[in-house]
């Protein structure tokens, strides 16, 4: 198949925000193509080869690409350079110079849908000795067979910048549309919650309909989307939500890991799915020696300990998380996993299983001891009992708790935030219930002592219904002067010449960004507000929702990605939830 059919409709879906007309685009799509294609079609959609757990980092530096732009049309790479900071794009530089050098080009060889991914096989897997070189040089040889339209892809693919803004849901859609009916969507969904993989799924349903899909099941390796919790504003809240009785656990602040202990090793993931086996080689060893049986896959937190065997906070933790100087990381932070569930056990899947006998199942399974422990757990019936128990919790230096449903449909949802699982955290007994994960869409420049950095950021959280980023504040207080002066690094790879498509913002900052960069952000209400563009129309016509006083707390979310944002729902709900509304017109100060 050529490349630039599937360029084209990249083209199509760039040039639109409805989810709708994306659906459509990919659903006709879909139709026209043999079942081998569409699982690299797919993942190509997503700027990707291969599922985001297999790890497969394409990456090339915009320098690299830079130069391999200039080796194909015969430019200087300085001259590249400085379009792309012009453009703030590879991409759009590449099209405009093929677009360009197209009239002198006299042989080339058209550039296949194979050969594209072989080439993007090779530019991930180059490794060693002038490899830089060789990256560069498989770029180059597809940009020569370019159009300028492959061109602006192929290179938004090397460098992560994919942009036709299709999330994952938008590609279930219009697999559903294409090759089975709507009444199969939650199956199709199960299917990708099990597996993670967006490929498997297409590939199933294009060469064997809803019986393949119908016998997808949980497997080893393939990390399986995490469940997550609801929250709510008090305990006796959660108590009466649960029928009166429920599991309380403690609620540890950490790194989650899910564990896919196997008879060939061991393999971790985390939240995001991404493989952290190389960041607590000491966690996968010890979940190996201590299962007693064949295989099983678990959830558990990370949490940094002291020397007296102590709690440390989060911050901790994450020095696990560098890319470099693991060895001596493991030794001086020292992590201990709490185990909270168990989702396959010796070849089973347990996800269908009520909750009280996956946790029997999860304590029989491991000998308990060492880095490897259980969540603290207890069932609870009655307010005081409840209190009691969070306050422990926070003694032990815990975040809070986590409550647990233990009726019979006490399942384990994965992909979904629902109320099996409800969390309450100290902070929910101040005013605001949370912190938020809210994404970067905008930087204005400081001034004064902020001069000539980015002061301030344009912040979003992301709609689940229509795929779109709608911003809720203007964020410039929490941040140091480290931070700042790191900034601009982190974000100006996903710097956009204007509004990407996916941003619903009312606001035009100095600098546009693709959603990308998930920062914690912590505030003291929410409010309606006739500047920001979440929950648009809550109150009146012109009226969205807006958080007051936003602060950073210090935590970027690299584990998490901008669709796994705080969504626009959530924080709707907390406003409803607030003791006290305020009042339209507040939010001039923001
Ligand atoms: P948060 O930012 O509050 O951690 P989140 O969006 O990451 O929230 P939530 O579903 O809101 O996820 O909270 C669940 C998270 O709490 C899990 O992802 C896990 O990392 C952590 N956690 C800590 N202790 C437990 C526990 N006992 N059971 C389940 N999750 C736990």
């Amino acid at each position: 198949m050529k490349f630039s059919a599937i360029a084209e409709v990249f083209d199509k879906l760039e040039s639109t925000a409805s989810r709708l007309e994306m659906t459509s685009i990919l659903a006709e799509f879909f139709k026209t193509l043999e079942p081998e294609d569409i699982k690299p079609i797919i993942y190509l959609t997503q700027g990707k080869i291969a599922p985001d757990f297999a790890g497969v980092e394409l990456g090339m530096a915009d320098r690299l690409v830079a130069k391999a732009i200039a080796f194909t049309v015969g430019e200087t790479e300085s001259s590249i350079s400085e379009m792309m900071i012009k453009l703030g794009d590879p991409g759009t530089v590449a099209e405009k110079l093929i677009a360009d050098k197209k009239q002198m080009t006299l042989f080339s060889e058209t550039l296949t849908l194979g050969r594209v991914i072989s080439s993007l096989t090779a530019i991930a897997q180059t490794e060693g000795r002038d490899s830089q070189g060789r990256k560069m040089k498989y770029l180059s040889n597809m940009l020569h067979d370019s159009d300028p339209v492959e061109a602006r892809y192929l290179c938004r693919i090397v460098t992560g910048r994919m942009r036709t803004g299709v999330a994952a849901m938008t590609v279930l859609d219009a697999l559903a549309l294409s090759f089975a009916d709507k009444d199969a969507r939650p199956e199709i969904e199960r299917a990708y919650n099990v597996t993670s993989d967006l490929g498997l799924v297409g590939a199933t349903l294009a060469g064997h309909g809803m019986a393949g899909i119908s016998k997808i099941r949980v497997k080893l390796g393939n990390p399986i989307r995490v469940m997550l919790a609801e929250r709510l504003p008090s305990l006796a809240h959660i108590l009466e939500k649960m029928g009166g009785e429920c599991a309380m656990e403690y609620k540890y602040d950490g790194i989650r890991v899910q564990a896919h202990i196997g008879p060939d090793g061991v393999k971790l993931y985390s939240r995001r799915l991404e493989d952290l086996t190389s960041n607590f080689p000491d966690i996968a060893e010890s979940l190996k020696s201590r299962l007693n049986g064949k295989d099983a896959i678990i959830e558990g937190e990370c949490v940094a300990i002291d020397k007296e065997g102590k709690m440390m906070p989060f911050q901790t933790v994450t020095h696990r998380r560098r890319k470099h100087g693991m060895d001596d990381a493991v030794n001086d932070y020292p992590v201990n996993i709490f185990m909270f569930d168990i989702l396959y056990l010796n070849g089973k899947d347990l996800t269908t299983l009520p909750y009280t006998e996956r946790r029997k199942l999860l304590s029989d399974s491991f000998s308990i001891s060492g880095k490897i422990g259980l969540t603290t757990m207890m069932l609870v019936s009655g307010p005081e009992e409840a209190e009691t128990f969070f306050e422990d919790a926070l003694r032990a230096r815990c975040e809070g708790i986590m409550a647990k449903s233990i009726g019979r449909e006490s399942v384990y949802r994965a992909g979904s935030r629902g109320f099996l699982w409800i969390k309450y955290k100290k902070d929910y007994s101040t005013n605001l219930m949370d912190s938020f994960d809210l994404v970067v869409v905008g930087a204005f420049y400081g001034m004064g002592k902020r001069a000539g950095k980015y002061g301030a950021l344009l912040m979003a959280a992301f709609n689940h219904d229509t795929g779109m980023y709608s911003t809720v504040c203007k964020l410039g207080t929490g941040f140091d002067d480290a931070f700042l002066d790191e900034l601009p690094e982190m974000l100006d790879p996903y710097k956009s010449e204007k509004r990407p498509l996916s941003v619903d913002s009312k606001m035009v900052p100095d600098v546009w960004f693709e959603p990308t960069l998930v920062l914690e952000v912590t505030g003291a209400e929410i409010s309606v507000s006739p500047i920001h563009t979440a929950a648009s129309g809550i109150e009146g016509e012109d009226s969205g929702i807006a958080i007051r006083f936003p602060r950073f707390t210090g935590r970027v979310r690299n584990d998490r990605g901008p669709d796994q944002a705080t969504t626009v729902e959530e924080i709707e709900e907390m406003y409803r939830l607030q003791p006290g509304k305020s009042e339209f017109g507040d939010a001039k100060d923001l």
